[in-house]
């Protein structure tokens, strides 16, 4: 027995998939993954969810890259990390030489670890001398972090994942929490089932969460905005704000009421369908409530209107005091482990770490006197202007790690069209992903499992992961690559430990000032900010909010309709999203035995009375054809769906069936994510087979 348990292993580790970022210890011996165990992790305690318990089989797939590729004609040849790396140097250089370093683009990854997050904006920023670099919270929660930045200038979770244990009235909108947060999910459910918390769920699907709810709202689809603005207006027509707090905390709320004049309740009917009544119930369960928190997530903000949205959720909480106490204020509920962290890391095109912004001469003046590099002023582009730069002939070339945006990308159509132009492409990924079939050179990365590093959570939590296996083949963490790629342009990096990475991260980022590995060693973990060997935040808003006078803004939003209504030729609203055992495009958990054999595929949910109307049943295959392309997929008959109105999961192990074979290019208008939504469709029933 002894022997048994002194070859197996026990890493810490953090899960690789969503935003709660629960953590573990992994069991292993050799590469075998005997079991994992949640072991009291800050954000899960002893929680996990089918994902973090069953999802990690991919790390032993036999699709993993495990050397180098690089393309001749239309195949790929294996190539040793030299010859990869130096015809990177050649042709990235000699694209930079003829037209510019802003030629050049740079995708970061929000499953990677913060240090190769800031590795990358390094790459692009002190090396090639470009703002061209950009991060999926792009294609998820810029939305939310604009709402916040605008209102209280802090876009992150503004308690704990716990607090929201604490919160009289949960409201959520736009989240499918049970299956796209589970573990964020059971605490809520708790509180609801064991505390008697009231919760409110807004959303298009009646799913787990929405059933459970005291109060379901169904707005029709993209106007979440009104309904908020029309409570608000109730509250402050009725009186029923917290005038001590406004006054102490707040300003802007004379503009802001004006700006909610055209939201009367009857304009909020009929607008989103929800009746005047349940919104007058809704003003006054946050008004009666000890506390009220809001989270949100891809519902409001993949939409034409995200960011304002947002900004109507946190304007809502402002003036009915629900900030600075533990149980109230804003849960924006991040996708991936590490979408806060890549951009907490500068991963964007118009800021440095700590969103410190690029324009500013002060900001490029540390840094340059740290990197021993200027840094490029003028913004740069984001995927979605990526997209477009590379159509106009002045993106030459790009380098993307970590995410297969050939397919999480809208209009996957015209994404892949744009790769084609590119003269030169590096995509550096665990698997051949269906965006590396366009790449000149694909670089072999290791998964989480393989590497130390942190991960920043959705409650801005930052954890230490272990290296629990050694890299496959000749994979390498990616931070290692990153370098390899910066010395091979000219840099003179010798980070030997992700340590070292953070140390700089420490120096430069005040929101990381007094993170160390020491402090984050086994289970210990710190919410940013975190003041140089001091207290770290669990609650964001203390003593104020990061304005110069202290005080949190109102902001008057506006409404802004969906651009791609149904109408006779696209007769049904198409959602997208999440479902609880996969995760984003799949490509890790479509690779992991244990989750497929759940759910081994994709389907399109259809209501019974569609279903009814177009003689469907389950399983029968169905033809979706939008303005952008066509999937073919089978149904699923379900009652979580109504009308006219159709889901489908974004998760699927065939690239001819992605959502965004039907999304178009249309983004929210202040960030540019794309509005996944906001997509009307026809449906062709297949004939039987
Ligand atoms: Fe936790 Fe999310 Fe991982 Fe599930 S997917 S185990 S909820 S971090």
């Amino acid at each position: 027995a002894a022997i048994r348990e002194e070859s197996i292993r026990r890493t810490k580790t953090v899960c690789t998939y969503c935003g709660v970022g629960c953590s573990f210890e992994v069991w292993t011996k050799e590469r075998h993954l005997l079991k994992v165990e949640p072991a009291h992790g800050p954000a899960n305690g002893v929680s996990t969810c089918v994902k973090g318990k069953f999802g990690w089989d991919y790390v032993n797939s036999g699709e993993r890259l495990t050397t180098p590729l690089i393309r001749e004609g239309e195949r790929f040849r294996p190539a040793s990390w030299e010859e990869a790396l130096s015809l990177i140097a050649r042709r990235l250089g000699k694209i930079r030489r003829k037209h510019g370093p802003d030629a050049l683009s740079f995708i970061a990854s929000s499953k990677c670890t913060n240090e190769e997050a800031w590795l990358m904006q390094k790459l692009a920023r002190a090396v090639v001398g470009t703002n061209n670099v950009d991060n999926c919270s792009r294609y998820c929660q810029s939305p939310a972090t604009m709402g916040l930045w605008r209102t209280v200038g802090y876009g992150g979770d503004s308690g704990s994942i716990r607090d929201l244990e604490q919160a009289g009235l949960v409201i959520g909108i736009g989240t499918n929490t049970a299956e796209s947060h589970p573990v964020l999910a059971t605490r809520v459910k708790r509180a609801h089932k064991l505390r008697g918390q009231r919760l409110i769920v807004a959303d298009l699907r009646e799913h787990e969460m929405a059933r459970r709810a005291d109060l379901f709202l169904r707005p029709n689809p993209g106007t979440d905005f009104v309904w908020l603005s029309a409570v608000a207006r109730f509250i402050l027509d009725e009186e029923l704000e917290d005038r001590a707090f406004l006054g102490q905390w707040v300003n802007g709320l004379d503009e802001y009421r004006a700006s909610l004049a055209p939201y009367s309740l009857n304009y909020a009917e009929a607008v989103t369908g929800i009746p005047a009544d349940t919104l007058r119930q809704v003003a006054r369960e946050i008004v009666q409530a000890d506390g009220t928190c809001i989270m949100w997530a891809m519902g409001v903000t993949q939409q034409c209107g995200g960011s304002e949205t947002s900004t109507a959720i946190s304007n809502l909480l402002l003036i009915t005091g629900n900030y600075m106490r533990p149980g109230a204020g804003s849960y924006p509920l991040r996708g991936h482990n590490n979408v806060q962290g890549a951009s907490d890391m500068g991963a964007m095109p118009g800021f440095v770490g700590g969103y410190q912004p690029v324009d500013d001469p002060a900001v490029r003046a540390k840094f340059a006197s740290r990197w021993g590099a200027e840094l490029p002023a003028n913004r740069g582009l984001d995927n979605h202007e990526m997209v477009d730069a590379i159509y106009a002939g002045t993106l030459k070339a790009m380098y993307l790690k970590g995410e297969d945006m050939g397919i999480v990308d809208s209009n996957a159509n015209h994404v892949d069209g744009a790769f084609e132009q590119l003269e030169f492409f590096v995509v550096q990924d665990v698997f051949f992903t269906r965006t590396a079939q366009f790449a000149d050179v694909v670089l072999p990365a290791s998964p989480s499992l393989e590497k130390d590093g942190t991960f920043t959570n959705t409650e801005r939590r930052i954890q230490r992961l272990y290296r629990a296996l050694e890299p496959l083949g000749e994979s390498r963490p990616d931070w290692q690559i990153i370098q390899g790629v910066a010395n091979a342009l000219g840099a003179d990096w010798r980070y030997t430990h992700p340590s070292q990475i953070m140390d700089e991260i420490a120096s430069l980022v005040p929101l990381y000032a007094g993170v160390t590995y020491e402090r984050l060693e086994g289970f210990a973990s710190l919410q940013w900010p975190v003041a140089p060997g001091g207290a770290d935040t669990p609650l964001l808003f203390r003593d104020g909010f990061p304005f110069p006078d202290g005080k949190a803004r109102l902001y008057p939003a506006q409404f802004i309709a969906p651009l791609e209504a149904p109408n006779a030729e696209y007769d049904l609203h198409f959602n997208n999203g999440r479902m609880l055992e996969h995760f984003h495009e799949g490509n890790m958990t479509f690779r992991s035995e244990g989750i497929t054999a759940k759910v081994p595929g994709s389907f399109v949910e259809v209501s019974p009375e569609l279903a009814a109307e177009r003689g469907l049943t389950g399983g029968r295959f169905v033809r979706l054809v939008s303005r952008h392309g066509a999937v073919r997929v089978p149904v699923l008959v379900t009652d979580r769906v109504q009308g006219r109105q159709l889901y489908m999961p974004m998760n699927t192990p065939h690239a001819e069936q992605a959502v965004n074979r039907l999304t178009g290019s249309h983004t929210d208008l202040s960030t540019h994510t794309p509005a996944y939504k906001d997509t009307a469709v026809r449906m062709e029933v297949l004939p039987d087979m």
